[in-house]
């Protein structure tokens, strides 16, 4: 596809997406920037069900804030979160950015991808979510599991390194309208365009999609 048949594609999906999923959110609980940060991080394989389960009492009762967590140390913190997949290697990455947090950023959560992804566990995808839910950053593009999916099904992107549709993406996508656009199509991958079998036959998207019906 040339780039300006590409893009018009892509302002196609984005305006399609707005009008299937206008209220399109987070699916990890949060009240806070320091509560998102840590449930983005113990999120990774593992379900936002899961995280939402094991951390949302453990906010309300005692983690407000990262020296919270400290004061608690990293063994206590691991038994806390057991349930959560790969747990002891997230401790440690919790530990490592609530100190950083407290030594570096007076106990607060810093509000730049510079700053962000400089935080033990944190890579472009977490900080993105941070930065689009709880910092209005509108420009950033969350490349997560459903939006790699689909995204490559319905033709937009080429690549499969995710900074690298990261990119491509930011092409393509008008810069306030990225944030929305991947809280959006995240929505269509759990609810339509499943990683095992897509619903394309209930798709808004079946007639400009490269890949309705074959998948
Ligand atoms: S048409 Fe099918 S493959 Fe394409 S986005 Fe829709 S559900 Fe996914």
């Amino acid at each position: 596809m040339k780039k300006s048949e590409l893009k018009r594609a892509a302002e196609e999906v984005v305006e399609r997406l707005a009008g299937n999923y206008p209220d399109a959110r987070c699916h990890l609980d949060f009240r806070n920037e320091f509560e998102l940060l840590i449930s983005t991080v113990l999120a990774a394989q593992c379900t936002d069900v899961r995280v939402n389960m094991v951390m949302v009492p453990l906010y309300d009762s005692k983690y407000k804030r990262p020296e919270d967590i400290l004061s608690d140390g990293v063994d206590r913190f691991r038994d806390e979160i057991r349930s959560v997949n790969f747990f002891n290697n997230k401790s440690k990455a919790v530990i490592s950015i609530c100190d950083t947090l407290v030594k570096e950023h007076g106990g607060k959560v810093p509000g730049t991808m510079e700053e962000l992804t400089k935080l033990a566990g944190v890579g472009r995808k977490s900080a993105s979510v941070v930065l689009g839910n709880c910092f209005g950053r509108e420009d950033v593009i969350i490349v997560d599991t459903h939006l790699k999916r689909v995204a490559s099904r319905i033709g937009l992107i080429k690549e499969s390194d995710p900074d690298k549709i990261e990119i491509e993406l930011k092409k393509i996508i008008p810069a306030d309208k990225q944030f929305r656009f991947s809280m959006r199509i995240g929505e269509h991958g759990r609810q339509v365009c499943k990683a095992r079998k897509p619903d394309c036959g209930k798709c808004f998207l079946s007639d400009i999609c490269k890949s309705a019906f074959r998948t």
